[in-house]
């Protein structure tokens, strides 16, 4: 069966007048729009020399914080086990020089499958991996894409508007009560600091005192 004209127009529908109907004063009345709109030059930036500071609430690339020269991360492996598209791998080991006794030795994003969901920032109890301002990234080759230690990790000091955002922020959803603060740390990176000073106190006592003296141990022993 052939098709069939069908007009839907109800009778409210406004008619096109005169001009309207002729097309060309709407079609310029367009460009004319078009062109105004092109003078406000704030819409667009000159990308590459001009970029765009996105908020402290934005979610670019995930980077590991860097505090005192170390990775704050204890590779407990939770960012791993929460990201939806597996982008993360690692390797822990223990380390006899520092509190927290586990870092990772090396550690891996693979920036073709991360997502940019920040679970991994919401699962972290060390606030050791963030989400930064970082949106512009291109590569030449897959394997450019597997970020590692050296790339991921950035000194705490560059991080300080999202680690404040987050301060502020993060886990409203559980409440005003639940407050990440810095020194209710479990792994007590505040007492890092502490920590090595009070190891190289002790080393300075135990320096400070003389040897015993085994001539007079020995002849106490053989007395007795
Ligand atoms: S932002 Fe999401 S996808 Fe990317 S590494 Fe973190 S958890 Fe994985
Ligand atoms: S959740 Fe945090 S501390 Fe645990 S492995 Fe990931 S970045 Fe490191």
């Amino acid at each position: 069966m052939p098709g069939q004209f069908v007009n839907n127009a109800t009778p409210e529908e406004r008619k096109l007048n005169f001009w309207e109907r002729l097309y060309l004063p709407e079609i310029f009345k367009g460009l004319g729009y078009s062109a105004s709109k092109m003078k406000l030059d704030s819409y667009a930036f000159e990308y590459p020399e001009e970029q765009w500071y996105p908020p402290d609430s934005y979610r670019g690339r995930p980077v590991l914080v860097e505090e005192q020269g170390r990775p704050r991360c204890v590779a407990c492996g939770l960012c791993a086990r929460s990201c939806p598209p597996l982008a993360i791998s690692m390797q822990a080991h223990e380390v006899t020089d520092d509190i927290k006794e586990r870092e990772p030795e090396w550690f891996e994003i693979n920036m073709l499958r991360c997502i940019y969901c920040g679970f991994c920032e919401e699962v972290c109890p060390e606030e050791a991996i963030v989400m930064s301002k970082e949106y512009d990234m291109t590569f030449q080759h897959r394997d450019e894409a597997h970020f590692g230690l050296d790339k991921l990790l950035i000194p705490k000091e560059r991080l300080t508007d999202r680690l404040s955002f987050l301060e502020r922020r993060r886990n409203r959803q559980f409440g005003e009560a639940w407050d990440y603060q810095e020194e209710n740390n479990v792994h007590t990176l505040r007492n890092r600091l502490d920590y090595l000073a009070g190891l190289e106190e002790a080393v300075a006592r135990a320096d400070e005192h003389e040897p015993p003296n085994t001539e007079i141990v020995d002849e106490a022993a053989a007395a007795a």
